[in-house]
């Protein structure tokens, strides 16, 4: 919308990352010099005059009209996340599903089918596998993403995307995205990433030929458990006019001025930020999914400090998994960052200073010894939620992932007996002390 991007300083050098997560997407000046984004709890906003609302009604000029569309708070969250994660624009949401089913359903507008991995989170398989083709929108699902082949091989004339996490939840896979941005750009698809897990201080996708982002932001962005939210980033460089998606070229009442005849289509009106001007318009604005200016404050917070947590909690997920493996009943360890995991090179290509802040791993015994597990913890805490300052444990195939086929276990790489951690800011060996009595006590009388 209307705010200054400030990601250059006086000499014009792009800023890294730490500064942008600070200073990005916010014009104090034009906020009575307020240093902290203000809330601006308005559900509408003032047109003036009659001229200027109907200039800004027809998008003459930007502005904000109504908070279901875009509010100051919400707009300057929105261009700090496209800063952080290299793209042209953002749309802020009110959860990470509202974002992921956004996003398919922009693409895949209309009906078609999406290309995507078994080792989504719970709520995406259940939404490509079984609700979304409710709506004509169906996911050809792979057992492994980083098959080319086998992906290549599930494009069909009515593809409209590959969809992948970047780090898969739990089991921290990490997906090949220049491989799949080359294949998916051959066939002249998008290729669309929930880059939830690393947050984009890890990782980047739209620097490796990502060409649309999504978030859950109620995880690491946000950082403290206390605010749901999501985000989709346009990286702004796909051609929607190719052909395949006639919900970016035909003429849409919405944004065009029919009392002067002159009609426009998303990509003619908007060009390379088609995509997120049309989920903004039309999603945001038909379905409501809103994120709230207070939540956007939250997350804004959340920002500030994300470099530094993100630093910290992956230590001590390093430092967890390496112990894990050496603890007797844990029978397997996943965190691709460790050296013989099956993503381990991906993992060190794209993500070189970590693959995030959630690990699991299984334990031998049965279901009562796992339950025993996540009773007998008194540091981390029984909660189905990742990238909180406080650390977590969960089992998934009962609560996170528990619309995973039984059939899909074995490649979304769950199983009854596996146990998720997400790592918090606690002193590590408070965590790996905790982690050691509960695991021995599991297995006590
Ligand atoms: N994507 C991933 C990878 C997730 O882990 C989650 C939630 O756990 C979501 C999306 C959905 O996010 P939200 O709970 O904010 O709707």
């Amino acid at each position: 919308m209307s705010t200054t991007t400030q990601d250059h300083c006086n000499s014009q050098a792009p800023l890294r990352f730490e500064t942008k997560a600070i200073h990005s997407g916010y014009d104090r000046q034009a906020n009575a010099d307020a240093v902290s984004v203000p809330i601006y709890a308005s559900a509408a906003f003032d047109l003036e005059n009659a001229q200027r609302g109907d200039a800004l009604a027809g998008g003459a000029i930007s502005g904000f009209e109504y908070s279901r569309v875009a509010n100051p708070t919400v707009d300057a969250l929105e261009n700090r996340l496209a800063a952080l994660e290299n793209g042209v624009g953002a749309v802020a949401v009110s959860s990470g599903m509202a974002a992921v089913t956004y996003a398919l359903m922009c693409v895949a507008e209309g009906g078609g089918r999406i290309v995507a991995p078994v080792n989504l989170y719970g709520a995406s398989v259940d939404a490509l596998g079984d609700f979304l083709p409710q709506f004509g929108i169906h996911g050809d699902f792979v057992t492994d993403i980083n098959d080319l082949d086998a992906v290549e091989a599930a494009i069909g004339p009515q593809t409209k995307a590959i969809y992948t996490e970047t780090v898969a939840n739990p089991s921290t896979a990490v997906a090949d995205i220049e491989g799949l941005a080359a294949l998916a750009h051959r066939h002249d698809l998008p290729l669309i990433v929930d880059n939830t897990v690393p947050t984009p201080y890890l990782l980047r996708p739209i620097d490796f030929g990502a060409d649309i982002v999504v978030h859950s932001t109620t995880k690491g962005i946000t950082g403290h458990g206390n605010a749901i939210g999501g985000v989709v980033v346009d990286a702004g460089r796909f051609d929607w006019t190719n052909g395949k998606f006639p919900q970016f070229t035909r003429n849409d009442l919405v944004i065009s001025d029919q009392k002067a005849g002159k009609w426009n289509s998303f990509a003619s009106r908007f060009g390379n930020e088609a995509f997120i001007k049309r989920v903004r318009t039309k999603y945001l604005r038909t379905f409501g999914a809103v994120q709230s200016p207070f939540n956007a404050y939250l997350q804004l917070i959340g920002l500030e400090t994300l470099a530094v947590r993100e630093k910290q909690e992956v230590a001590s997920a390093l430092a967890i998994a390496e112990h894990l493996q050496t603890l007797a009943h844990v029978t397997r360890v996943n965190y691709a960052s460790l050296e013989g995991q099956s993503t381990h090179d991906f993992a060190r290509k794209y993500l070189p200073e970590g693959v995030g802040t959630i690990l699991s791993f299984t334990v031998d015994g049965d279901s009562t010894n796992v339950q025993r597990i996540l009773n007998g913890t008194k540091v981390f805490s029984y909660v189905p939620n990742i990238g909180d300052s406080r650390s977590l444990i969960v089992d998934p195939t009962h609560v996170t992932h528990r619309e995973v086929p039984q059939q899909y276990y074995d490649a979304a790489g769950v199983s009854d007996n596996l146990i998720r951690l997400s790592i918090g800011l606690e002193n590590v060996d408070d965590l790996i002390a905790d982690l050691d009595q509960a695991i021995a006590g599991a297995y006590i009388g």
